[in-house]
C-alpha cells in the first residue's frame, strides 16, 4: 500500500534553474537570490521589510533581541505551540508566561489573556496554528491597553489572512519558518517581516555579529551569524513562485476532508472564522471523545497512513512546569490529529484516509455498543 506522508513539499518551478546559477556563479553564501527573496516574501506578506535567517527559530530569536526584550520580562505566549515559540523567549533571558487556546480555532484565546499580564509583562507571541490566524483586533486592544508589544509567529500560517489581511503585517513583526515540512521550503530556513524598517535593519545588524559598516572588524556589542545563504533564498523564490497555487492546493485539499468527515458526530473539524482565511497548513481534527486519538493513529499507521498528534501544552514540559487553567490545550492535546496535508496528495489520497479514518470510527461504535 502507498504511504501517505502528513507533509511533503512540491518542487515544480525554477527550483533547479536558480541553484544551477548559484553554482555556476560561485555566489553560494550571499547573493543576490537573498535579496530578491526576501523583497518578494515581505511584498506577499503584504509589509515593506523582511530579513532572512537561518530557520524559524533563530528569525524569532533574532526579532526579540531587536525588540530588546532581556532578563526579567515576561511574555505571554500560547500553551498549545511548537516549541521554538516558548524556547526564544528563554535565549533572551525571559520568562515566557502561557496562556490558554480558543476551543475552536487553537490559537490564543484573548478572554484568558489579561490575568496573565503582570507588571514585568513586555510582549505578547500570538501563533497562527496550523494555518487559522489569531484573532487580532481584541489581542492588539489589549496590548496597546497595556503598553505591550505583539509579535506574530506565523510559522505555520504563510498566506493566511485575518480581516483580508496577510499575518506577518498584523502586528509589530512576523515570523515564518520554510523547514521542510512547512508551506514553502528552503530545507532549513526563516524570515522576519515587518513594516517597521528599522527594526529589520537592527536584525540585519545582530546578525552579521555587530560588525561596523565604517571599520573592519570592529563589533559594536555580542551578536549571531544565523544567516541565511544565497542557497536557500535561491531554493525560496522559486518556491515563492508557485506559492499561490499550493495555497489553492491546501485550501482545496480542506475542503475536500471536511465534505467526507463532516457527518462525523466524533470528529470537530477545523473552522475557520468569517473574519479569516484559514490556509489548512496542516488539515487537522479533533476527536470528541476522549482515548480515541491515538487508537485511529495506530489504525492509520498500520494503514500506512502517517499522522501527526497535536503538540504537547507547554506547561507540561519538564523545562517549563507552569500552573493555570489550561482546559482547551490539555484537551486539544490529546485528542488532536493532523492528517496527510502534503502537497502531493491526490484527491483519491484524501477520499481513501477519510474512508479509512471512518472505517475506524464505525469499528469503534461498534465495538463500544457491545459494552
Ligand atoms: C516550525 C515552527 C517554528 C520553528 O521553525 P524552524 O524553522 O523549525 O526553526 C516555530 N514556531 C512554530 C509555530 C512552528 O510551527
Amino acid at each position: 500500500m502507498e504511504y501517505i506522508p502528513v507533509a511533503h513539499p512540491l518542487f515544480l518551478g525554477n527550483e533547479i534553474k536558480y541553484l544551477n546559477d548559484c553554482i555556476e556563479t560561485s555566489w553560494v553564501s550571499s547573493g543576490k537570490y537573498v535579496e530578491r527573496f526576501e523583497k518578494q516574501f515581505a511584498k506577499f506578506c503584504q509589509v515593506t521589510n523582511a530579513s532572512s535567517a537561518s530557520s524559524g527559530t533563530t528569525a524569532l530569536h533574532l526579532l526579540l533581541l531587536a525588540l530588546e526584550i532581556k532578563k526579567g520580562d515576561e511574555v505571554i505566549v500560547p500553551d498549545l505551540t511548537y516549541v521554538s515559540t516558548a524556547n526564544v523567549v528563554r535565549y533572551v533571558g525571559a520568562t515566557p508566561i502561557f496562556a490558554d487556546v480558543d476551543e475552536n480555532i487553537w490559537t490564543l484565546d484573548p478572554n484568558k489573556l489579561e490575568s496573565k499580564i503582570s507588571k514585568r509583562t513586555k510582549a505578547i507571541i500570538v501563533v497562527h496554528l496550523y494555518g487559522h490566524p489569531a484573532d487580532m483586533d481584541i489581542i492588539n486592544d489589549i496590548a496597546k491597553k497595556h503598553k505591550l508589544l505583539v509579535i506574530e509567529d506565523a510559522c505555520q500560517a504563510h498566506g493566511a489572512e485575518y480581516k483580508s489581511k496577510r499575518v506577518g503585517s498584523l502586528s509589530k513583526a512576523g515570523c515564518f519558518s520554510f523547514s521542510g515540512a512547512k508551506t514553502i521550503t528552503t530545507g532549513e530556513g526563516g524570515m522576519i517581516v515587518s513594516k517597521d524598517k528599522s527594526l529589520i535593519e537592527k536584525t540585519r545588524v545582530i546578525n552579521s555579529n555587530y560588525v561596523s559598516r565604517k571599520r573592519n572588524f570592529f563589533h559594536s556589542d555580542i551578536g549571531y551569524n544565523f544567516r541565511f545563504t544565497n542557497i536557500q533564498a535561491a531554493l525560496g523564490l522559486a518556491q515563492l513562485e508557485r506559492i499561490d497555487k499550493m495555497l489553492i492546493t491546501k485550501i482545496r485539499n480542506a475542503k475536500l476532508y471536511s465534505s467526507f468527515l463532516g457527518d462525523e458526530e466524533l470528529i470537530q473539524l477545523p473552522q475557520q472564522k468569517p473574519w479569516a482565511k484559514n490556509v489548512f497548513w496542516l488539515y487537522s481534527i479533533v476527536l470528541k471523545k476522549a482515548g480515541l486519538r491515538d487508537k485511529l493513529r495506530n489504525y492509520l499507521a498500520e494503514r500506512n497512513i502517517e499522522t501527526r498528534p497535536f503538540f504537547v501544552p507547554m506547561h507540561k514540559l519538564p523545562m517549563y512546569k507552569q500552573l493555570g487553567n489550561f482546559h482547551n490545550s490539555n484537551f486539544l492535546s490529546e485528542n488532536g490529529i493532523s492528517l496527510p496535508s502534503g502537497l502531493t496528495l491526490t484527491s483519491e489520497n484524501i477520499e481513501h484516509v477519510s474512508s479509512t479514518v471512518k472505517k475506524f470510527l464505525k469499528s469503534y461504535g461498534k465495538k463500544s455498543q457491545k459494552v
